[in-house]
């Protein structure tokens, strides 16, 4: 195991703020008082493991990932249990996708070991960071970028993994709402040979449009088809699974999503359960006829930052598919409750998904 430098933060964030910000964290807004940096060069390999202060970055504005986008990223959670210890959900499995999203955009991979050894060096330094209670946690947010200083087009030579911590409040404040969403006719997330199976913000960055339009719309989120505009893909940030009368769980099967960990672990939760488990193409009929003959009777959205959020309805210039009133269907939120209860250590953990980061206090 690599050993990592550690700089303190001889300036950490006084107690009452850190408590003002864990008191109403929101999401994404407030950030610990450390980072993990690791570097990497052609030359050198992966090296300088260290923990250090937060703070901005001084980067050369020639840096490579300013100007193409160079850039891949994870997204995960540290959850506090009732007797103080914080643990974390499957980290190898976030590790082993970055690797994946790593190969796609031609940058370095960084071995699952010193993955999972920076999230947990950041956890622990600091632990006191990690809301307790409710649906709150520290969303941990490793990262890597081409920061060769250098603007031919070809794969960088200088390459830093960063992992960030900021705390998180519950996804849904007043508890678990059904959305509609937008069904995006214009645009496409991704392609065939594209990078929608990879963790890259370039994904994001071309989803944001769209996004905008749902919004004008009345929706949260939009779902994107495949190019044909006939198949189901994803959302921006979640995957999609509907739910037939008969009990049986459906999700695309598409190399042009992004395999969801949430999804993943929701599916082998629901074979435990007895439910038949299908990843097929699933066509925008299926839901359409479905919800008309009443066969499909549910449907959600899943993701690490809101676990699961039911859909209550697809809206489009042309039509409306559900019920936008609609109440959470009985199927996704048994589901949902069962993962955070693994999750928060209110239950067992059969598959041993559960990794420990911190001793109970
Ligand atoms: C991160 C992400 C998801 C959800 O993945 P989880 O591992 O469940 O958090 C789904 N779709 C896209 C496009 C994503 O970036």
């Amino acid at each position: 195991m690599t050993d990592f430098a550690i700089t303190r933060n001889e300036r950490p964030a006084a107690d009452s703020v850190r408590e003002g910000v864990l008191a109403e964290p929101g999401f994404g807004k407030h950030f610990t008082d450390h980072m993990v940096s690791i570097d990497w060069t052609v030359d050198e390999g992966w090296h300088g493991h260290r923990v250090e202060p937060y703070g901005p970055l001084q980067m050369d504005p020639a840096s490579a990932v300013l100007h193409y986008g160079q850039e891949i990223f994870e997204g995960m959670k540290a959850y506090r249990r009732a007797d103080g210890s914080v643990w974390t959900f499957r980290p190898e499995e976030n590790a082993k996708r970055m690797q994946r999203s790593a190969a796609r955009l031609a940058l370095p991979e960084l071995s699952v070991d010193d993955f999972v050894e920076s999230v947990r060096q950041l956890v622990r330094i600091d632990e006191a960071w990690v809301p307790a209670g409710g649906e709150n946690s520290l969303y941990l947010r490793p990262f890597m970028i081409a920061n060769e200083v250098f603007l031919g087009v070809r794969a960088a030579q200088t390459v830093r993994f960063m992992v960030i911590a900021s705390p998180a409040g519950p996804y849904f404040a007043g508890g678990v709402k059904p959305v509609s969403i937008w069904l995006s006719r214009e645009y496409n997330r991704a392609g065939k040979g594209g990078t929608g199976a990879a963790k890259c913000g370039g994904n994001y960055a071309a989803s944001l449009l769209p996004t905008q339009q749902a919004a004008a719309n009345g929706c949260a989120q939009v779902l994107f088809l495949n190019e044909a505009g006939t198949e189901l893909e994803e959302l921006g940030g979640m995957n999609v699974v509907l739910v037939r009368a008969d009990g049986t769980l459906i999700t695309p099967d598409s190399d042009s999503i992004l395999d969801g960990i949430t999804r993943n672990s929701l599916l082998e939760l629901a074979a435990d359960a007895g439910h038949r488990v299908e990843r097929r193409p699933v066509t925008l009929a299926e839901w359409r006829d479905g919800i008309a003959d009443g066969s499909i009777t549910e449907v959600f959205a899943c993701g690490t930052a809101a676990v699961l959020t039911p859909i209550a309805a697809l809206k489009s210039p042309d039509e409306t598919i559900g019920d936008p009133g609609a109440p959470a269907g009985p199927v996704a939120m048994a589901l949902r409750q069962r993962l955070t209860d693994i999750q928060y250590g209110r239950a067992e953990d059969p598959h041993g998904w559960m990794v420990q980061l911190t001793e109970a206090r």
